[in-house]
């Protein structure tokens, strides 16, 4: 049976090697199974290309891709699961931060043929800056709370998944991926394994707080169009209530006799404001969805592959 591993990098240098090592651990330990590791390199600006190219060199259960610029991880991971070769797939973090020592649990969770999937998830955010954190909890608050979809609270990537997951996962076309939702999305049996987060062995960290957040836009928006709902009932409550000020004023004008004119800017200008920014509010949900519709509709492909060893091997076995 063929294991593949698949590893997303960017700017991994100096994570990489100490990775390999610790694969390396695993695969001797597992040495029941076979094992192919996948790297994808996604348009990294330090030396990680060369990095992978001497692994590979050296070990010939190494393919590696490389994109032509920097994709996002989502792209990578895509990349990697359709070079996947293997009846399962392990997918994790270039990073240490999904410790590979849990691997061998994983597989042996997953021979227990009691599910397809073995994923992880953190039970704390131990490191994590606490604004981070709370952001984060909120985020899957209101996610589960809009979507079909259930997103476990702190699950990571860091996954063991069986070949029909895996081409399940494959299946999902769309050019704007949130990958935590697909994996809710695509269901299968999935057994949680639980652990304390651990801090990256080197580099830093690629998100932003203003990456999370576009992030954090874009699971909502992938997975639901409640907002847009939103934005509807808001308008509607909106108007309504505007049309009971009316009537009000109207029946108090007629009862109290007072036609003439009323100094109300203050309020007029509120409330024109308020009606203001409800509007705009409901036209970006809109553009929201109109840009991902206009994105999806492009068909272009997810990455563009700048170097791959061992494509043209692939290409001659298909011929034979
Ligand atoms: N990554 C990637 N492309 C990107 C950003 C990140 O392939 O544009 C990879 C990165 O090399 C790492 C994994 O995705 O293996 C997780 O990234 P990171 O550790 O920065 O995220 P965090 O653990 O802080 O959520
Ligand atoms: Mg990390």
């Amino acid at each position: 049976m063929l294991i593949s591993l698949l590893v997303p990098c960017y700017n991994e240098e100096e994570s990489l090697p100490i990775l390999y090592e610790a694969l390396c651990k695993v695969m001797q330990e597992c040495s029941q199974y076979n094992f192919e590791l996948i790297l994808v390199n996604d348009g990294s600006k330090d030396k990680t290309i060369s990095v992978m190219r001497d692994l590979a060199s050296k070990d010939s259960r190494i393919r590696y891709i490389s994109f032509s610029r920097n994709f996002g991880k989502e792209a990578a991971m895509y990349a990697g699961l359709s070079a996947a070769k293997g009846d399962w797939v392990g997918l994790l973090d270039a990073d240490m931060q999904d410790p590979p020592s849990l691997l061998p649990q994983m597989f042996e969770m997953l021979s227990a043929d009691e599910c397809d999937v073995v994923a992880t998830r953190r039970v704390s955010r131990k490191g994590e800056p606490p604004i981070r954190s709370f952001f984060a909890r909120r985020f899957y608050r209101l996610i589960n709370r809009f979507t079909d979809v259930e997103i476990v609270d702190g699950a990571r990537d860091f996954r063991v998944m069986t070949r029909p997951v895996v081409d399940a996962i494959l299946s999902l076309s769309e050019r704007q991926r949130f990958s935590k939702g697909i994996f809710a999305w695509v269901g299968f049996r999935t057994k949680w394994l639980e652990y304390e987060n651990v801090e990256r062995v080197a580099g830093e960290t690629k998100w932003s707080f203003w990456k999370l957040f576009l992030y954090a836009i874009e699971g909502i928006v992938s997975f639901t169009t409640a907002p847009l709902r939103i934005a509807t009932l808001t308008g509607f409550i909106l108007s309504f209530a505007s049309f009971c000020y009316l009537l009000y004023y109207f029946i108090y004008a007629v009862i109290s006799q007072i036609w003439k004119e009323r100094p109300g800017y203050p309020s007029l200008l509120s409330f024109v404001l308020f009606i203001g920014g409800m509007i705009l509010l409901a036209l970006g949900i809109i553009g929201e969805y109109l840009a991902k519709t206009y994105l999806e509709i492009k068909q272009r492909p997810l990455y563009v592959i700048a170097e791959d060893n061992k494509k043209d091997k692939d290409k001659e076995q298909d011929e034979k």
